[in-house]
């Protein structure tokens, strides 16, 4: 049959934690995992293309919980975008989903568009005239007026406003509804700490988005907002810079997922004022930075479900570096493979697309990546792939 592999002579990781996989071959076909097992026990007789791939390892597609794809990682990616062509904006969005593509990244979730281009570059994908990874959607942020990514969000004021808000994100064909639970680094003259919608106004974005069958996500960073978001029902929060033992329990409890974004802050003190960034984010990263990696430390050792994701189009966060979060997260608290689960099956589940991605197993979508070297031993190799299959396609090598 056309379109149909077999690929041999490479260990395997199938991204559900299992050991890594030896001697055995894998077999795409029309786009899709075949067969995962001892060549010989392939039952298939028939003419087949063989692929020898000896010395290197394959696993799942990295999936990133968290990407602007809009906007362009310089100093002030608010100030630019907000200051273009539409046009502009989506053929930025076009070149940011190739460097995604290329350096791994196979299926994203948008965590904030700007005038729903985000949700006609999605459908752009899905339609086939534009080559990314699939994405998920949030069109709008929903934020307070003033809050944090006022300048790209849906600025929302009381309850009826928010599902009114919320009802608009969904009706323009939003995946999943973000909202900001408190202050931020990036929007100038709000703290990180300080809540901002009030829980009355997020548990009525978790019910309008709940109702549609859409999950939510939160920007939520401070301890009290933290715990607002999470007790209205939220499926995932956003950087969790602040969190306690009150909330990780929470989480536990709520099955709340939490996506770090670790390389956020890393790569605007990395880069400083000296790159461009303004002032105060560079300060309130600074500020943050220590509380955050030992929330993130705290949250795993707890055992509260993390998900891989970047924050890429903040400043310096670039859009082929997601590899970046892993190696973060393995420095700080995570083996190996637990990263790699948090970039595979764990993000795929809070998705919700883990029925068809995140792992190599029978009858999944043949995303996947090939690495020179095991990146259990060595994490690092995961910054240069050496080669991208999309849907059973080689889209880069
Ligand atoms: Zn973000």
């Amino acid at each position: 049959m056309d379109n149909e592999f077999l690929i041999k002579g490479a260990k395997i990781i199938d991204g559900t934690g299992k050991d890594i996989l030896e001697d055995v071959c894998m077999v795409v076909e029309e786009g899709k995992i075949k067969y995962i097992g001892k060549e010989k026990e392939f039952g298939d007789a028939k003419e087949i293309e063989v692929l020898d791939m000896t010395g290197k390892t394959i696993m799942p597609g990295m999936i990133n919980s968290h990407v602007h794809i809009l906007m362009e990682p310089i100093g002030d990616p608010f100030g630019l975008m907000t200051g273009e062509s539409e046009a502009k904006t989506v053929i930025r969005g076009i070149n940011n989903l190739k460097k995604h593509l290329k350096s791994g990244v196979t299926y994203f979730r948008d965590m904030g568009g700007y005038h729903f281009l985000d949700i006609e570059l999605k459908n752009a994908i899905e339609e086939g005239f534009v080559e990314g990874p699939n994405f998920l959607a949030s069109g709008k942020v929903i934020t307070m007026t003033g809050g944090h990514g006022w300048q790209m969000g849906r600025e929302v004021n009381g309850a009826d406003d928010v599902r009114k808000g919320t009802r608009e994100q969904l009706k323009a064909g939003a995946d999943v509804i973000k909202i900001m639970a408190t202050g931020g680094v990036m929007t100038k003259g709000v703290e990180p700490g300080s809540p901002q919608l009030t829980f009355e106004e997020i548990k009525v974005a978790v019910e309008e988005a709940h109702k549609a069958g859409k999950k939510t996500a939160s920007h939520a960073q401070g301890t009290q907002g933290i715990k607002n978001a999470v007790l209205a029902g939220i499926d995932s929060i956003e950087h969790g810079i602040f969190l306690n033992d009150e909330i990780i329990e929470l989480m536990l409890k709520k099955g709340t997922y939490l996506v770090p974004t670790l390389v956020a802050p890393h790569f605007i003190i990395e880069n400083g004022v000296e790159a461009g960034i303004p002032v105060h984010a560079v300060e309130k990263s600074k500020r943050v930075m220590s509380s955050h990696f030992e929330s993130f430390r705290k949250a795993k050792e707890a055992g509260v479900k993390i998900a891989m994701g970047t924050d890429a189009g903040t400043p310096f966060n670039l859009h082929d570096k997601s590899a970046w979060e892993l190696k973060l997260m393995a420095e700080a608290a995570m083996t190996n493979m637990e990263a790699i689960v948090s970039a595979t099956k764990t993000a795929s589940e809070l998705l919700g697309v883990d029925k068809t991605h995140g792992t190599l197993e029978t009858g999944k979508v043949a995303d996947f990546i090939v690495l020179n070297e095991n990146p259990i031993e060595n994490i690092d190799t995961l910054l240069d792939i050496s080669e991208v299959y999309k849907n059973g396609v080689l889209v880069k090598s």
